[in-house]
């Protein structure tokens, strides 16, 4: 075994690494920068926390999440590693103290804040500590593409010059290509590993519905998955208020969660979900950030989401555990007006512009009728090919007409002005507008020049968007630059692929400006959906779901033992001051009711399980599991 893996198990219980982190750590680790996104539950902490321990040495990490930072670091004390934080919300005693251990090398993880790393003292301070590694974690928000950028983090572009020789590796979990470029870019990563998983996540379903009547299309969600857990969320505090009190008086517990509560009230209602006390939580969308309850069932968005990076990211809530889970968005009219007077707020130009471009990206998800999740992925620039079968465009809940000969219009079109032109000019030569600019390129010369005019102009720029959503053109470079083919958008130009849209309200003249319009894949082979799975049969799966029982009479022995070691978890959490997932992650938990334990040889096989652990919690945890077995 090599050494890399024998700290994998003994710090952090694991048994194998999973894919992409191994590269990860290994490069890392030999002193490469490095640049990886990889999706929520991917694995990141380990990626800088196991060669914080194999290189030796401080390893610094950033983090803008102030309120985690403290979860991170007990989450890293409870596998052994010595971390510690330096934010603005520390103690002075406390800040003395991380001062004194790092003077005494005692620290091998330093989580800071980059307000923190701002400060010029602090910098001196730290070069005479001497930095062996530098971890940034969400990376993204250096980008001002990125959904949420933060001027502070542009302070991290100094680092480089700082450390010269200290190497750099950037995590996130939400990133573009124009977002990879910038972060390498403004953090001068040096020839980095590129690693990019998949953002797919297969376990979700997706579904976008216009909004009737909101509070009973949630409530009616919602008492289909009575008793699982999920999060709906609304735009605003009044919203979640209501749509809490909404959902109680249909009989589902339900808690509002918002910034207007105290802290201490926050703290309150995310544990009780956390704990699985109350199953639904109505939250703005300060709600969810860095939970690591796995078991969420469902995600509901009661309103349009800012972006499609976080409408990704909170949805992305759901099945951390890799079981099915299911997800819908309710948008209207008054969403947009809404997000429209956010935008026009803005002071700056270029922000507000992104803002508005970003409310584009979300509508063209929410109005096209491409698969979901190929829209997602083609967001991520990831391709996924043919019929996801788990969203409601691949599932036949839209009807559909097949356009494959209109996208290969637009396509050969985009080939033959030499993919460096934006939609529009697209547009205008399929349907022979003789505009300057076509004229002056010679575009009306193309054999492709005016093949589009029976339909409109409306008609050919939904097409162009839904062709963009689909990921058959992509930008050159950039947001702003012309179309080129993707690999899919070649195949659909070839004929190996087909391009369905919605049945034709958009020729017909559209329902108010929401018409409906193209759509999803299907393969031109074959008509068995690719990808589909047992999981599309019935996407409101009651069975093999996570519920939860209330009444101990009710629970099986699974259950039963389950809720056991999580009370058990909870007291120790109690006890230590520490949030309960720091000991164990439910998976961690699930493992060791399969396997029920009763020695330390077999708890130690259990995932999550290191010796770390096995010292701390062993023997109460073995013997919670000896006394379940015993009938007591
Ligand atoms: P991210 O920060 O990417 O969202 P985390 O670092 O929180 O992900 O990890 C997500 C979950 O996966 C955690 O519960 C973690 O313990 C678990 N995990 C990470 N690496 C492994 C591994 N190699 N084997 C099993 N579980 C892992
Ligand atoms: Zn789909």
């Amino acid at each position: 075994m090599s050494e890399l893996r024998r700290i994998l198990k003994r710090q952090f219980g694991f048994n194998d690494f999973r894919a992409h982190q191994k590269r990860i750590v290994e490069a890392f680790v030999a002193g490469r920068d490095v640049f990886a996104a990889l999706p929520t539950g991917g694995g990141k902490s380990l990626c800088y926390q196991l060669p914080a321990i194999a290189g030796g040495g401080l390893t610094l990490v950033v983090s803008p999440l102030i309120a985690l930072m403290k979860d991170q670091v007990d989450a890293a004390r409870a596998n052994g590693l010595a971390a510690a934080c330096l934010n603005s919300t520390l103690g002075e005693e406390e800040a003395r103290e991380t001062y004194r251990d790092l003077a005494a090398g005692c620290v091998s993880l330093l989580y800071v804040s980059p307000e923190r790393l701002a400060l010029e003292s602090f910098r001196d301070a730290l070069a005479a500590f001497g930095v062996t590694r530098i971890a940034i974690d969400e990376a993204h928000c250096i980008s001002e593409w990125g959904h949420d950028f933060r001027p502070d983090y542009r302070a991290l572009g100094s680092l480089r010059e700082l450390f010269p020789s200290v190497p750099i590796a950037a995590f996130t979990a939400t990133a573009t290509r124009s977002v990879q470029d910038d972060v390498i870019a403004q953090l001068s990563l040096r020839k980095p590993l590129i690693v990019r998983a998949s953002f797919d996540r297969s376990e979700i379903f997706y579904r976008v519905e216009r909004k009737r009547s909101v509070g009973s299309q949630i409530a009616g969600f919602v008492e289909r998955h009575r008793g699982e857990p999920g999060i709906v969320y609304r735009s605003t505090r009044r919203a979640t208020e209501e749509t809490a009190a909404l959902l109680r008086r249909r009989g589902l517990h339900a808690a509002a969660y918002h910034a207007g509560l105290s802290q201490e009230e926050r703290r309150e209602r995310q544990e009780r979900f956390v704990h699985d006390a109350v199953p639904v939580i109505v939250a703005t969308i300060a709600f969810g950030m860095g939970i690591d309850k796995s078991n969420v069932r469902w995600v509901v968005h009661g309103d349009l989401p800012k972006s499609l990076e976080s409408y990704y990211q909170e949805t992305g809530r759901a099945a951390r555990d890799g079981e099915p889970a299911e997800t819908a968005l309710f948008y209207g009219a008054n969403d947009i007006a809404t997000i429209r007077h956010h935008i026009s707020r803005i002071d700056d130009d270029s922000e507000r512009e992104r803002s508005e471009q970003r409310l584009q990206e979300v509508l063209r998800y929410a109005e096209s009728g491409v698969c979901r999740r190929r829209q997602l992925l083609a967001h991520f620039d990831e391709q996924h090919p043919g019929n996801c079968g788990a969203c409601d465009i691949c599932r036949g809940e839209v009807e559909t007409e097949d356009a494959t000969v209109a996208a290969q219009k637009i396509l050969s079109a985009a080939v033959r002005t030499g993919q460096r032109f934006g939609g529009r000019h697209l547009v205008d030569v399929v349907t022979g507008r003789a505009t300057d600019r076509v004229i002056e390129r010679g575009h009306d010369r193309l054999p492709t020049f005016g093949v589009g005019r029976d339909e409109s102009l409306e008609y050919w720029l939904s097409i162009v968007r839904d062709v963009e959503s689909a990921g058959l053109l992509a930008r050159v470079d950039g947001r702003q630059s012309g179309f080129r083919l993707t690999e899919e958008g070649r195949r659909v130009l070839k004929g190996k692929s087909s391009f369905v849209v919605r049945r034709g309200t958009v020729a017909g003249g559209g329902a108010g400006g929401h018409s409906n319009r193209p759509g999803g894949f299907t393969r031109a082979e074959g008509s068995t959906p690719i990808g589909g799975s047992t999981r599309a049969e019935d996407p409101t799966r009651t069975e093999g779901s996570t519920r939860i029982e209330y009444s101990p009479a009710a629970l099986g022995g699974e259950e039963a033992l389950f809720q056991r070691l999580r009370r058990l978890r909870t007291r120790i959490a109690r006890e230590r001051g520490v949030p309960p997932y720091t000991i164990f992650s439910d998976k961690s938990l699930k493992v060791m009711v399969r396997n029920r334990p009763t020695d330390r040889r077999a708890f130690l096989r259990c995932s999550g399980v290191g010796e770390y652990k096995l010292e701390e919690f062993g023997e109460a945890f073995l013997r919670e599991i000896r006394e379940f077995l015993a009938g007591e």
